[in-house]
């Protein structure tokens, strides 16, 4: 069987044989990869920056954002069975009994650090044609989001990042309503989560590299959402063309962009962070100004990683609420179609907004 691997001792990235998996217990399934979608994180494995070989081992294969179809389950699996569609979740809990958010399934609360990420931290990924898996792990996905399915693992992001909204959201002593929201980047998590903020009828803007007229623009434009092009409007210019935001989404991952858009921000404001910034020099940043803000505003900032299974059963249905809504946009934020034999080339020139591995029908 073919996979991508990284082997991170020696700087390399290549595609490599590994021999098919078998099922080790009643509880798992055989799944077939038929899709899997390229994100920023295997870009930065790809580079050695980030990822990690499981324990002993010297390769990584990669991918996590994927869609299987199951082809034979367990006598234990009780919810699949074979011809099921299935998106795979990422990370698997530590085993140290002092964390109570692995200990009730909740590994993306991990408190020890000892989690494992399929295909990004101690475990081998999907970048390849059979894997095998609990079901605890596995996701039922109608058929009918077959052709975007590869987008729900990058939509747990947004889904997670919901729930928390929604949970601060609840401490007005109103009922917080015509929000207006600001996302920073249109990249697949910042395109998916403005369509998330549409959806809930908050007058959303996206803040992005690409120009007024580009295609991510007009992307945009398309689900009901505002672009600024950073070309007609300096970061320190954005709290006078949006207005101050009760939400800012950032998925740009650079402190820069993130902190210097904070002074767009609402007060009672929240501004989540999702975005990972590789390694850089230090900046400087006016954070007295920042911190005096937070308090006076009651702003509220946080950070998230995804994703519970929950997370998943939440951003199957936020797709499907998107395939309602406006399902072009959505076919359209995969921009890249791709072979197996393609990774690595796509992996050092990324192209598009989301590009997608087909490895089966
Ligand atoms: C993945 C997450 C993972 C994170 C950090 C993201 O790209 O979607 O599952 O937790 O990277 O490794």
């Amino acid at each position: 069987m073919r996979a991508v691997a990284v082997f991170p001792g020696r700087r390399e990235l290549r595609m490599i044989e590994v021999p098919a998996p078998a099922r080790r217990s009643e509880r798992e399934a055989i799944v077939r990869i038929r899709e899997v979608g390229i994100c920023g994180t295997d870009r930065e494995i790809a580079a050695f920056h980030y990822g990690k070989p499981a324990p002993g081992g010297d390769r990584l294969v990669l991918g996590h954002e994927a869609l299987g179809q199951v082809v034979e389950v367990g006598s234990a699996v009780r919810t699949l069975v074979p011809g099921d569609l299935v998106a795979l979740t990422v990370r698997r809990p530590c085993n140290d009994p002092g964390c109570v958010a692995c200990g009730v399934g909740r590994q993306d609360f991990c408190t020890s650090g000892g989690f494992t990420e399929r295909g990004i931290k101690g475990a081998d990924g999907y970048l390849t044609e059979l894997v095998v898996e609990e079901e605890q792990n596995l996701v039922r996905v109608p058929r009918a989001l077959a052709e975007v399915g590869a987008l729900i693992e990058p939509l747990t992001v947004t889904a997670k990042a919901a729930v928390d909204l929604d949970a601060i959201l609840r401490r007005y002593p109103w009922e917080p309503l015509g929000l207006r929201a600001l996302v920073l980047g249109a990249g697949p998590i910042g395109l998916l989560s403005a369509m998330m903020l549409v959806a809930r009828n908050a007058r959303t803007f996206v803040y992005s590299l690409e120009p007024a007229d580009s295609d991510r623009a007009q992307l945009t434009r398309s689900f009901g959402a505002e672009y600024v092009s950073v070309g007609d409007t300096a970061l320190a210019d954005l709290p006078a063309r949006v207005g101050s935001a009760d939400i800012v989404f950032e998925a740009v991952g650079t402190a820069k962009v993130a902190f210097g858009a904070q002074a767009a921000l609402a007060p009672n404001g929240v501004f989540i962070l999702s975005g990972m910034p590789s390694p850089r020099a230090p900046i400087e940043i006016d954070l007295d100004r920042i911190m005096r803000d937070i308090v006076l505003k009651n702003q509220v900032l946080f950070g998230t990683v995804n994703a519970s299974r929950g997370a998943f059963e939440a951003a199957v249905r936020q797709l499907e609420q998107f395939m309602g809504l406006f399902p072009a946009a959505v076919r359209s934020l995969i921009t890249h179609g791709a072979k197996l034999d393609d990774v690595p080339e796509l992996l050092r020139q990324p192209r598009g907004i989301k590009q997608v591995v087909t490895l089966a029908a």
